[in-house]
């Protein structure tokens, strides 16, 4: 540091529950034998995967010595309040007095605290996500540029966005749905095998009928298949052209998921449970996959990064995960998703970002099939009256 030139380092850390309920569960109603438990979960028997019947997520506030301050966000959708002591007994105290500008430095610091113990995914590293999109906020504010600028520069103004899922409870009715959107000007979209009760090769049958040869339709398969059933079923929807099919099988099952995208002649895309690029190389080296779906709400800025560049060196495209969140992180997504090479789309929850939009000051804008990116400092963003209202302070 030059004599004379302050040097702002992060004053406070504080962790706030964010409700994002609504009427209509996520991915749609609840299906038979589908029911809400005493502590609000429920599990989608087509995915066996724990959902909460109120949304929420998680949102980091640092406030730097002159008040900079800078947003994070991370999944709070089950158990948040693990995630929030992790962030405010652990985190906290090695996140006070830093320089935002060493964002990565800090990060790689935070990662080995726990590496030693096993912890080098799941809870830790949503709670580390969090505070990395704060800091690099508060780094964008601090040199007056967006996160984009700081991550090399704009390869784009607009970023293509897909529709993703059809929440409706029949397939005439989601194929409406896929119509109207299609009607505004979106011709991607994505379903998912948990909701499509006549099975995928049904659904997209009546999508490709309903949006024509032109319409790219994605499949998200939520890890529900074994390799050979899954290579069974590529030879059933290859007639309806699928644009890519989305974690076909168990996260763990790598040689599974290999054999998968090496046999079945379809693109395959993974990524949205990933934390790190440790995570992406283990697939990537073996060419289990042809596209990368980075979650920024797991990953973080610097692992977010790190994971596309790591894709984009291996030719893989880039295609980032959307989801329940109040905005923040889809604004970080957004950030690094314009400044990186190989992005050719994102993912594009309306069913999440139309009703919780006016939660960020109504800056994000996804329309036409595009989101358009905010271009004030840091990751654009600040949470509006509303958003603020519905933020609890969770004590530390
Ligand atoms: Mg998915």
């Amino acid at each position: 540091m030059n004599e004379g030139e302050s040097q702002d380092t992060i004053a406070t850390v504080e962790v706030y529950l964010v409700d994002l309920s609504q009427d209509k569960p996520y991915l749609g109603s609840l299906r038979e034998g589908e029911t809400v438990n005493e502590s609000g979960y429920f599990v989608r028997l087509g995915n066996r995967t724990v959902y909460p019947r109120k949304n929420r997520s998680l949102v980091v506030k640092l406030t730097t010595d002159d008040g900079v301050i800078g947003w994070g966000e991370t999944y709070g959708l089950v158990a948040p309040q693990a995630t929030a002591a992790i962030i405010s007994d652990l985190l906290t105290g090695f996140v006070i007095g830093r320089d935002p500008f060493e964002v990565e430095a800090v990060h790689d610091e935070l990662y080995d605290l726990m590496r030693v113990r096993g912890y080098t995914g799941g809870f830790y590293l949503d709670a580390l996500a969090a505070i990395d999109i704060a800091l690099w906020d508060i780094a964008g504010k601090m040199a007056g540029v967006p996160v984009a600028e700081l991550l090399g520069g704009f390869q784009r103004q607009q970023i293509p966005a897909y529709v993703s899922g059809l929440p409706e409870d029949t397939l005439s009715r989601r194929c409406e749905l896929a119509k109207s959107w299609q009607d505004r000007g979106f011709h991607s979209l994505k379903f998912a095998l948990p909701v499509a009760d006549d099975g995928a090769v049904a659904e997209i049958k009546a999508l490709r009928e309903t949006l024509g040869d032109d319409a790219r339709i994605a499949i998200d398969l939520h890890w529900s298949l074994t390799a050979p059933e899954c290579l069974t079923l590529t030879e059933e929807l290859a007639p309806f052209r699928p644009w890519f099919l989305e974690a076909p099988v168990a996260t763990e099952e790598i040689e599974s998921l290999q054999e998968v995208a090496q046999k079945s002649g379809e693109r395959i895309a993974v990524g949205e449970e990933w934390r790190t690029a440790y995570d992406a190389r283990l697939r990537i080296d073996r060419g289990a996959c042809h596209i990368v779906q980075p979650e920024m709400g797991h990953t973080g800025i610097t692992q977010f990064k790190r994971i596309a560049e790591y894709a984009h060196q291996h030719e893989l495209e880039i295609i980032p995960h959307a989801t329940i969140g109040s905005g923040i992180f889809l604004a970080a997504s957004l950030q690094a998703s314009a400044a990186l090479k190989g992005v050719t789309s994102h993912e594009f929850q309306h069913s999440i970002f139309d009703p919780f939009r006016h939660f960020t000051s109504d800056v994000l804008k996804c329309e036409l099939g595009k989101f358009d990116l905010p271009q004030s400092p840091g990751i654009g963003v600040e949470p509006s009256e509303t958003m603020l209202e519905s933020m609890t302070l969770i004590p530390s």
